[in-house]
Order: C-alpha cells, then sequence, then structure tokens
C-alpha cells in the first residue's frame, strides 16, 4: 500500500524583495508551490533570522541579490516535506545556511522552500529550529573562524585574543565560543553600553572601538594571540599590526568597510596569519563538524541573552536596525 503524500499547501506567505523603475524594496506576497526555484528538496520553513546581508537585501540595497523578485534570507531551518533525492525523510528536522539562497535564489523569509538536499544540514540531536537560527550564519562565520585561529596554532595559552564589532550577531557569538573554549577574550565595540552583555557572554574586557590603535606604524606593539575581525578596513589594519608573532587574524566581515590598506610586515616579520573565513560556500563536512561543536559548546540556554525572537512581519524595519548597528546579537525569525 502506498504511503499518503503529504499535504502541500495551496499558497503561503514570503517577504519578497522587487524591483521597478522607482527602485528595490520588499513586500509581502502570497505565492504557490509553483513559484519556488527547482530542487529536489522541499522545506517547510519555520524560523530564519537576520543577518548583516538580509538587512542590505531587504532594505533594497545593491550587492547582495543576484535577481528579482527574490526572497531574501541567508538561513532557514524547518523540516523536510519531501525529497526527492531519497536522502532525507519527510518530517526531517534540518538547516540551511548559505550556498546562495536569500541572494542567487529564495532563501528563508517564506513558509516553504525548495532546495538542494546537498545544502541540508540535519540538526544536531538535542537542538530545534530556533536554536539553530540563534546560531544561523553569523553564529556559524564565528564558529568557523575559532576553528580556524586553533588549526593555526592559537590556544588559551597563546595569549589575549580580540574580537570586533563585538556587539554584533558574529562577534556575539565568537565572544561566547572563545570564552566557553577557554580564552581570554578582549571584545572591541562602539556601544559602551553593551559592556556587562559582552561581560555576560565571557569577555574578560571590553575596549571602545577607539582605543584600537589606528594603524600609524607598519608594525605595532605586539598584543593579541588571535583575532576574529568582523569590522574589515582600519580595524583589521590595525589587528594585524598588533598581532602577536606567529599569531593568526581571521578577517569574517566588512561592517566598517572593504578596504585594507596595510603593508606585508605583519606577515614577513612576526609570520602573522592573515585567514578568510567563508560561510557561504564552506564544504559540507566542515560544516557539519562545526554544527556538532556548536551544539556541545553554545547550547541554547548560553544563547538566550544574545537573542531576540521576532515575527516575519518584523522584518523590512528590523533590516534598517541592523543598518545602523543597532541590533545587539542575535534576531530569530519566526516565519510560520
Ligand atoms: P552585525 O550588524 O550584527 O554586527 C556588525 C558589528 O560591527 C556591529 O554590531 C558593530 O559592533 C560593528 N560595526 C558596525 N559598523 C561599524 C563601523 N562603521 N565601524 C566599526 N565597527 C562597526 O552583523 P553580523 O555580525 O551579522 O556581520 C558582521 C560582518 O560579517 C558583516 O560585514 C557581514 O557581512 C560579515 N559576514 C561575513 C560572513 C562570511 O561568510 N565571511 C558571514 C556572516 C557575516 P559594535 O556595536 O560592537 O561596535
Amino acid at each position: 500500500m502506498t504511503q499518503p503524500g503529504p499535504r502541500l499547501p495551496e499558497e503561503f506567505r514570503a517577504l519578497r524583495a522587487v524591483k521597478d523603475e522607482s527602485g528595490a524594496r520588499s513586500e509581502f506576497q502570497t505565492l504557490t508551490l509553483a513559484d519556488l526555484p527547482a530542487g529536489d528538496a522541499l522545506v517547510r520553513v519555520t524560523h530564519s533570522s537576520l543577518n548583516y546581508k538580509d538587512g542590505l537585501a531587504v532594505a533594497g540595497r545593491p550587492g547582495v541579490l543576484k535577481s528579482y523578485p527574490m526572497t531574501p534570507g541567508i538561513d532557514l531551518a524547518g523540516t523536510v516535506v519531501e525529497d526527492r533525492s531519497g536522502t532525507y525523510a519527510p518530517g526531517t528536522p534540518v538547516l540551511l545556511t548559505g550556498w546562495g539562497i536569500g541572494e542567487r535564489q529564495d532563501g528563508g523569509y517564506a513558509e516553504y522552500a525548495r532546495v538542494r538536499p546537498e545544502w541540508l544540514v540535519p540538526l544536531p540531536e538535542g537542538t530545534d529550529a530556533r536554536w539553530a537560527m540563534s546560531v544561523g550564519t553569523a553564529g556559524f562565520t564565528a564558529m568557523l573562524a575559532v576553528m580556524a585561529l586553533e588549526e593555526h596554532g592559537v590556544t588559551p595559552g597563546s595569549g589575549e585574543v580580540l574580537v570586533t564589532g563585538a556587539a554584533g550577531g558574529v562577534g556575539s557569538t565568537a565572544v561566547a565560543l572563545l570564552a566557553a573554549a577557554g580564552f581570554a577574550v578582549t571584545a572591541s565595540t562602539g556601544r559602551q553600553e553593551e559592556e556587562a552583555y559582552l561581560r555576560s557572554l565571557g569577555a574578560s574586557s571590553v575596549i571602545g572601538r577607539e582605543e584600537l590603535p589606528a594603524l600609524k606604524r607598519p608594525l605595532e606593539k605586539e598584543r593579541w594571540a588571535g583575532v576574529v575581525d568582523s569590522v574589515g578596513a582600519d580595524t583589521l589594519a590595525g589587528a594585524l599590526a598588533s598581532t602577536r608573532t606567529h599569531g593568526a587574524v581571521a578577517a569574517c566581515g566588512l561592517a566598517g568597510g572593504n578596504a585594507l590598506d596595510t603593508t606585508v610586515f605583519p606577515f614577513i616579520l612576526r609570520g602573522v596569519n592573515l585567514l578568510g573565513i567563508d560561510s557561504v560556500n564552506c564544504p559540507a563536512e566542515r560544516r557539519r563538524a562545526a554544527w556538532a561543536r556548536l551544539a556541545r559548546d553554545l547550547p541554547a540556554d548560553r544563547l538566550a541573552d544574545v537573542t531576540q525572537v521576532r515575527p516575519l512581519s518584523d522584518v523590512p524595519a528590523l533590516a534598517g536596525e541592523i543598518l545602523a548597528g543597532r541590533v545587539r546579537g542575535r534576531t530569530v525569525i519566526e516565519v510560520g
């Protein structure tokens, strides 16, 4: 006897980025499954998250979305409805970050998504969709950055580590992960009012953005054993010049700008390593390893203070907030 197939919806809700003569903007639309892109796996999306990139896409800023109309949302979590590849049974809880969703094809700000099964990661044991999205791309990126520092020999015994843009999504999770791994973490923030929050995540010291030495000389006093940088530009240049001999700097972001005006001296005189972090095309095996460690080191209760939960209808307003640097930590979006 054949099993009855899953009940599929007639229509569902999505936040869509559209573009016409008046420019790019976002609006809520009702879609059908026929509107979704090709792909073997259909996922019922229950949660997504808000990242800086999502802010840009929803606010109609150029650079993130490769075509229109498009459903933004670079993260999603939910359950598999059907998978024609046979990899996942219906009902399997899964998460998906990156791989171009919410950029090149429809993403997480819709109640259903059709994707490639090989992009999916089964939710780690003991976690749920809300936890996965409180981690999201930002937390996953922070995990990749910490793993990269460790692989380049940075250990808690190496000395102080710096996290820049510390009150943001990548920064907050990096502080929590590094503290959980036993590092002495210095958190750099432009928001001194977030000091108590950053200390609650495990930072042993909190400094103002302006306290990071601007790059005056190619080599500054050696201070950091390792750096997780989500700011870029002068902040990254200054961090490189202040990193200790054989230390490493994980470059994750560009919240302060994409230029990098520096010299080769930190690399050739101190053996400093500049490590590029890319969460979008990270290979499947490394993804699973990172998610397993996130589940171990950042259980839901540790993330509670870092996370706000908001409905999909709030995303247009939240986009402006994250672009203005006013969002603290992570934002989970309840999709349906
Ligand atoms: P958030 O907006 O949550 O955090 C960014 C933080 O950077 C802010 O909270 C603020 O921290 C700081 N900041 C903002 N503007 C400036 C500025 N002009 N000068 C100095 N510091 C500033 O974003 P996310 O954490 O989600 O992302 C951080 C960066 O990482 C972004 O550039 C994003 O595009 C990138 N990213 C890259 C990924 C990858 O795969 N490599 C994946 C995910 C994100 P504070 O208030 O503490 O100063």
